[in-house]
C-alpha cells in the first residue's frame, strides 16, 4: 500500500485535478494499492481564516468570501462531475456542508468572536469540501473510492490550532478502518478531532502529517507527497533560479530541513 498526498496548488483547479486523477490512474492501472490524502483548494485556508476574523469583527465582507468560497466549490462540481444523478446528490451534499459553514459564520458574526476552538471547525470545511468532491470526481473516473473524514480516525488533544496526537489510539482507528474493503481511501488532510469529537486541526501544512500518521499506522510500503516542485530542493526556487533537487536525504536532514522553515515538509510528519 502507497500513501500519496497532494496539497493545495495540485488540486487548486479543476484542471490540476484532472492531472492529479491522471497519475491515480497510472497507480491503478500498474496494480498499486494507495490511499490518498489530499489538501483544501489552493488559497482555501487562508480564505476560511478571513472570513471568520471578518465575521468576529462584525463586518459583514465575511458573507462575500463565504459565497466565493461556495462557488468555487460548485464550479469544481459542474466541471469534474458529469453523470447527472451523481452530479445532483454532490450538489446536495456540498451545499448542506456549505450552508452550515454559512450558520457558524453568522453565529460568529453575532457573537463576535472567533475562539481557538472555533477556529478549527471553520477550517475543517475545506479539507472536507475537497476530499469530498474529489472523491465523487475520482469516482466519475471509474477510481472507486469512498471518503474518509480523518476527524473518525486522527485523535488528539485539544490544544487547538496545532493539536497532539494520541498515536496508540490513533493507530488503532487507522487500522481498524483500513481492513473494512477494497475501495480507494480518500482521507482529508490537516484535521483530526479530540476525544469527545471536538474538531482539532494539526497545524499550518498538517495534511503531510496526515498522511504519515496514515502511513505508519497500517506499516504502509512508501508515502508519497506530491506537491509542484520536483522533490526537495537545495533551496526556494522561486528565490533561487539555480537551485536543484537533492538525490537523497537522510530523516535526520530532512527533519532538520523543515524544523529550519523548508516548507516542503512539515516538521512533525
Ligand atoms: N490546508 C491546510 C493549510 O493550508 C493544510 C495543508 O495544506 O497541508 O495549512
Ligand atoms: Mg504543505
Amino acid at each position: 500500500m502507497h500513501v500519496l498526498k497532494f496539497g493545495g496548488s495540485s488540486v487548486g483547479s479543476p484542471e490540476r485535478i484532472k492531472s492529479v486523477i491522471d497519475i491515480l490512474d497510472g497507480y491503478q492501472k500498474k496494480k498499486i494499492e494507495f490511499t490518498v490524502v489530499f489538501s483544501a483548494f489552493s488559497g482555501v485556508t487562508d480564505s476560511l481564516i478571513r472570513m471568520a476574523q471578518a465575521a468576529a469583527k462584525g463586518d459583514d465582507q465575511y458573507l462575500d468570501l463565504w459565497s466565493a468560497f461556495h462557488k468555487r466549490h460548485l464550479d469544481t462540481i459542474q466541471a469534474l462531475v458529469p453523470d447527472a444523478t451523481a452530479k445532483t446528490a454532490i450538489l446536495k451534499s456540498f451545499s448542506e456542508m456549505s450552508g452550515t459553514l454559512k450558520n457558524l459564520l453568522q453565529g460568529t458574526f453575532l457573537v463576535m468572536e472567533a475562539s481557538p476552538r472555533t477556529m478549527d471547525y471553520v477550517l475543517s470545511f475545506g479539507e472536507r469540501a475537497s476530499c469530498m468532491i474529489i472523491k465523487e470526481a475520482m469516482n466519475a473516473h471509474g477510481l472507486v473510492a469512498e471518503y474518509i473524514d480523518a476527524r473518525e480516525i486522527i485523535k488528539t488533544d485539544k490544544n487547538f490550532g496545532s493539536a497532539r496526537v494520541d498515536f496508540n489510539l490513533t493507530y488503532k482507528l487507522i487500522r481498524s478502518a483500513f481492513k473494512s474493503n477494497k475501495k480507494i481511501k480518500v482521507v482529508t488532510g490537516f484535521i483530526s478531532s479530540a476525544k469527545g469529537g471536538l474538531t482539532t486541526t494539526l497545524g499550518r501544512g498538517g495534511s503531510d502529517y496526515t498522511a504519515s500518521l496514515l502511513a505508519a499506522g497500517i506499516h504502509a510500503d512508501a508515502i508519497e507527497i506530491w506537491t509542484d516542485v520536483d522533490g526537495v530542493l537545495t533551496a526556494d526556487p522561486r528565490l533561487v533560479k539555480n537551485a536543484f533537487t537533492i538525490p537523497k536525504l537522510s530523516y535526520i536532514e530532512a527533519m532538520e530541513m523543515s524544523h529550519f522553515g523548508a516548507k516542503v515538509i512539515y516538521p512533525p510528519t
